[in-house]
């Protein structure tokens, strides 16, 4: 396992999954019901983008560096808001030093009455990650192999809950790896909404993962995909998924308010956009 999530945090990657779940949170707490989220592959939880890692690869610099200044037109920044408080929450006034992981923005995001399940595999960052969540009362920090977690913690006991599975697509065997655990979710656990982030490298890998966690599960979804710009080989990642199962019925509309400015936002050249579907494409 040679994944680190410091190299990459804040990239534009991180920043379509997020703000997507900062969606389907806010969504989700609309309703009195306590709701659980488990958080398969959680990272170190917060990053120091002035630290030794990110200041390698800069990837920060044209994800959430962009977007943290950027001036959004009045609707749009009211859909981005709890995203982007959650990281202005992380830093001092008008300055951008840290990022906050996916646990942190969901905790954040989450009531007291709502669970936080984190789990992280790896040492190092499974300390950092129990060190956040110390004095949190409703929320388990825990060091187990994602694909055992999600056979062991779901259905959770409130019956209610969203599941977020990225894991670091480091083997090629990951998809497949990734195909399979959300059968097995979805089986346990058919009525809660996941968030499953994947890489685009290779479309036609993509599209086929797509097309088979969907026709398995037959549940609802809405497949979400932004590029920065058109790949070409040499450079590195170009364009990120996030398929979500179970979507909020709003999502999609407020999505297609978001994508088309976080696209310019993000874009690094030519080939850069967006793609937002319910309906699998065929090849
Ligand atoms: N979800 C985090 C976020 O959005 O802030 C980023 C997670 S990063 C893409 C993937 C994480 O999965 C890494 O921290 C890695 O150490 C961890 N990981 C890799 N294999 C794992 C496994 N089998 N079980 C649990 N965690 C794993």
């Amino acid at each position: 396992m040679n994944y680190r999530h410091d190299y990459h945090a804040g990239n534009f990657a991180d920043v379509v999954k997020h703000v997507v779940l900062a969606r389907v949170l806010t969504y989700m707490k609309q309703k009195p019901r306590p709701f659980r989220v488990i958080d398969t592959h959680a990272g170190a939880g917060r990053y120091d983008l002035s630290g030794l890692e990110p200041g390698k690869t800069g990837e920060w610099q044209d994800g959430i560096g962009r977007l943290f200044d950027a001036e959004l037109p009045g609707p749009v920044a009211d859909l981005m808001a709890p995203y982007l408080d959650v990281v202005r929450a992380a830093n001092d006034p008008g300055q951008l030093r840290y990022y906050p992981g996916s646990p942190v923005i969901a905790r954040q995001l989450m009531r007291f009455e709502d669970v936080l399940v984190a789990n992280e595999l790896q040492g190092q960052d499974f300390e950092r990650l129990k060190g956040e969540f110390r004095r949190s009362k409703t929320t388990t920090v825990l060091n187990i192999d994602a694909w055992h977690a999600v056979k062991s913690l779901l259905p959770p006991k409130e019956r209610r809950g969203l599941v977020l599975i990225d894991p670091p697509f480091e083997s090629r065997e990951e998809f497949d790896n990734l195909a399979t655990a959300v059968a097995e979710a979805t089986r346990r656990f058919a009525t809660g909404t996941y968030l499953i982030w994947y890489p685009l490298k290779h479309e036609v890998a993509a599209d086929r993962f797509v097309a088979a966690v969907t026709a398995q599960s037959e549940l609802e979804f809405l497949d979400v995909r932004l590029s920065v710009c058109a790949a070409f080989a040499g450079l590195g990642l170009t364009a990120a998924g996030v398929l979500v199962l179970n979507p909020p019925y709003v999502l999609r509309e407020e999505l297609e308010a978001i994508l088309p400015l976080l696209s310019e936002t993000l874009a690094e050249g030519a080939g850069h956009g967006y793609l937002l579907r319910n309906a699998v494409l065929e090849r």
